[in-house]
């Protein structure tokens, strides 16, 4: 097995349990390795530390397997690893039993560059790192004997994977595509996921706590909900009890998945929905025109920034968003806003989102912190993974 030199001092974050290797931390490869191949990880002074996934295309250079640098990584690795992401799911109650589910969050599963999302019976898989890439066929088997799960698909076709060197792939990995539509139930209301060409593996299953928050607060209120999607938040909304919802997407496909899945759950009153295509950002300017007033409006828009060096040009975006939602709240309404930018850290928002609140002249306070679900865990050692950060702000 070859091995990664670092660079004196570079064995820091590793001590730390940080998966990441940047190319700046790394001096020599010592031998010969592939790219997704196994390497040793070793300190300038030649301490063995980790094993780890060489990525030699990639900015970051290697993401560590194991923090034992002794740990075999085969085939029982990976089982080991995705049965312990699968127990953990398991053991928290308000996972056990969800139709719509993230069993592997990545780093944060100490799975680094593989995501596995179950819809019901259907697991499907996304790989963004040339390690992950190797490991496809023990991924596929373990994620299958973990669960029982019946069907495997691969969506493997973010952006992201050219910077790893690799091409877009997706396919069916397991069995093949059930004859019904693919339908889950989410806090009592049914969804249909298009797991080939949805968004992600095919829908947010991050927001579902906060889905359900929404549907605490709707009772009697009108509610805006910007960035819809299919529909996942206004379905909840209307499941408890909003006077109206107005939705607005400005995908065509998204808007008519949303009205699907209305129709999927009779009980809900589909009198009392609106569906918008349109752009957010001029369609808030329209709406503010019109003198129109909401008592929650939810924002949750999709990542602006897609790396750091774009914090600057999303600042701006989220600041516009917000500031017309806030303007557009009756007196007492309720803001929820979102960010799913890596880029943006949670205190960096809340001072965009209090700039917003200075400038559109309205008192704001915050009701509630809002994060994603317990199925998309942080791992205290990697501060990245926690992408989605959220506010639920009350105003005067
Ligand atoms: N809130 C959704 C997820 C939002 S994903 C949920 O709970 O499932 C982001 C959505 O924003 C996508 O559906 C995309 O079509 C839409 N979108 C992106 N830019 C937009 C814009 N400028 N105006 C309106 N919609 C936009």
């Amino acid at each position: 097995m070859a091995t990664l030199i670092l660079h004196p001092g570079k064995e820091k974050s590793v001590l730390r349990h940080h998966p990441w290797l940047f190319s700046g931390a790394v001096d020599r490869l010592e031998g010969r390795a592939r790219p997704g191949d196994t390497v040793d990880v070793a300190s300038a002074a030649g301490r063995p530390l980790a094993r780890a996934a060489w990525s030699p295309s990639s900015q970051i250079r290697a993401r560590i397997w194991s923090f034992d640098a002794e740990d075999v990584i085969d085939h029982a690795f990976f089982k080991r690893r995705v049965a312990a992401a699968v127990a953990r799911r398991k053991s928290l109650p308000e996972l056990d039993g969800q139709h719509g589910l993230r069993l592997i969050h990545a780093e944060s599963d100490g799975l680094p560059g593989i995501i596995a999302d179950r819809y019901g019976d259907t697991v499907v898989l996304q790989l963004s790192s040339a390690g992950a890439e190797k490991w496809r066929g023990a991924i596929v088997d373990s994620l299958l004997k973990a669960t029982g799960g019946t069907r495997v698909y691969e969506r493997s076709d973010l952006d992201l994977r050219s910077l790893e060197g690799l091409e877009p792939v997706t396919g069916w990995r397991h069995g093949q595509a059930a004859d019904e539509e693919l339908v889950i139930e989410e806090n009592g209301v049914r969804l249909g996921v298009d797991i080939v060409d949805g968004h992600k593996t095919g829908f947010y299953l991050d927001q579902r706590d906060n889905r359900r928050r929404v549907a605490e607060l709707a009772a009697g209120r009108r509610v805006l909900n910007c960035f819809c999607y299919t529909g996942g938040f206004s379905l909840q909304a209307l499941a408890g009890g909003a006077r109206e919802v107005v939705s607005i997407d400005s995908s065509g496909p998204a808007l008519e998945s949303a009205r699907r899945n209305l129709a999927l759950n009779p009980p809900l009153d589909a009198g009392r929905a609106i569906w918008l295509e349109a752009d957010v950002f001029g369609e808030l300017r329209n709406l503010r025109a019109a003198g129109e007033r909401y008592d929650l409006i939810i924002l949750d828009p999709p990542k602006f920034a897609h790396t750091a060096a774009h914090a600057e040009r999303a600042a701006r975006a989220y600041k516009d968003i917000n500031l017309l939602g806030l303007q557009l709240l009756a007196p007492g309404g309720l803001l929820m806003t979102y960010s799913c930018s890596g880029g943006i850290s949670a205190e960096l928002f809340q001072k965009i989102v209090a700039g917003a609140a200075l400038d559109a002249g309205r008192a704001a306070r915050i009701v509630q912190h809002l994060h994603g679900a317990a199925d998309h865990p942080v791992d205290l050692a990697f501060p990245e993974g926690e992408y989605l950060k959220g506010l639920l702000l009350q105003v005067d």
